[in-house]
């Protein structure tokens, strides 16, 4: 725990002091840390003026699109009375489920699926009320008003949300995220208090909308016969990959520097210190998308760009990264989950108190 302390105070020294421009590793000449920022946006702001749409929109559309027609040939194959047959279904409509529900709400709450603002508003409530099960309103406060803005921000977007002390390292960290999509309907609940009532019968009306609209299909299209069975595998097929989604969204950032509200860094040594990009990975980056598994730095970086955009501005942010000495993190999914596992105590249970965390 000491070590890690240490290691703490010397990152949030160096990101306080980041402010001045005077990062350890670096020539000791003093940097104008927003000429650092300013040079890279132009940079991937040319790679995507140079992108057709297709690559800036078409490519995450399309999977998305893809997921959607994956639907009905999933709810016919569990109609079958073949085990093999149920098994595929169940399959294709877990990962269908996931891509729309975690990629699709994600890129949604950015307004990365579309350039019209109308659109944008039109696809938050359908990706992430009808199909994730959650309040637009409360994900796009939380994850683009407090984790993107105040990123790794004690207090503020220090991912603390993720941390459930009370529960085992194995109870947290390979049973509970089974219950994610029961925890996910009620916690919309909870955020709902104190909005006003059109708003809040809206998202009630379109969240019963999606949970409705997979159970009658499950019973008059698959053939469910008992609402507990379908209940069941609507639970099963919504936890899929709920493991791997809690495992990331505390990878790639507890354990990292965490920064004072009152001394934070520029927003280059935020993003560059506060987050982790872990190697690519087919199903992962297929249902999460490249924004939150091997492209997490560029996406704190510049959080519009979908995540085929992402992918492509990687190179230059890596390398220009690494010439600047700045940090480019990255780690398995394996190490970081051995780490976790070890030093659960540490990263989600005893975490010190903010001013020794920042090192102050
Ligand atoms: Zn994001």
């Amino acid at each position: 725990m000491g070590e890690t302390l240490v290691k703490r105070k010397e990152s949030s020294k160096c990101s306080d002091e980041g402010t001045k421009g005077e990062c350890p590793g670096r020539d000791g000449k003093e940097r104008d840390t927003e000429t650092l920022m300013m040079e890279l946006t132009l940079m991937v702001q040319k790679v995507v003026k140079e992108s057709s749409w297709w690559e800036r929109k078409g490519m995450d559309c399309s999977i998305l699109a893809a997921a959607f027609v994956c639907l009905p040939p999933a709810f016919l194959l569990l109609s079958s009375s073949q085990v093999l047959l149920f098994l595929a279904g169940m399959l294709l409509m877990g990962v269908a489920h996931a891509v729309i529900t975690v990629k699709g709400a994600h890129l949604a709450s950015h307004g990365a699926l579309s350039e019209s603002p109308a659109w944008g508003r039109f696809w938050a409530v359908f990706f992430i009320e009808i199909c994730g099960s959650f309040s637009a309103r409360a994900g796009i406060q939380g994850h683009i008003k407090m984790h993107h803005a105040h990123t790794n921000v004690i207090g503020l977007g220090d991912s603390s949300v993720w941390k459930l002390p009370f529960l085992p390292r194995t109870v947290y960290l390979f049973i509970a995220p089974l219950a994610v999509p029961i925890i996910t309907p009620l916690v919309a609940l909870a955020q709902l208090r104190g909005h006003p009532l059109a708003y809040t019968t809206r998202t009630i009306l379109m969240i019963t909308l999606g949970l409705l609209a997979q159970y009658w299909l499950l019973i008059n299209v698959s053939g469910f016969q008992s609402p507990c069975g379908a209940l069941l595998f609507m639970l099963a097929c919504r936890a899929m990959l709920s493991v791997p989604y809690i495992h990331v969204n505390i990878f790639q950032h507890v354990g990292l520097p965490m920064f004072s509200p009152t001394r934070r860094p520029k927003r280059i040594y935020q993003m560059t210190y506060g987050v982790l990009n872990l190697p690519r990975n087919p199903l992962l980056d297929l249902t999460f998308g490249h924004s939150l598994i091997n492209c997490h730095v560029e996406h704190h970086l510049f959080p519009f760009l979908s995540d085929n955009m992402c992918l492509k501005v990687k190179p230059v942010v890596s390398k220009y990264l690494i010439e600047k000495q700045l940090p480019y993190q990255e780690d398995s999914y394996l190490s970081r989950l051995n780490l976790f596992f070890y030093k659960y105590q540490e990263l989600m249970v005893f975490a010190p108190p903010i001013t020794e965390l920042v090192g102050a």
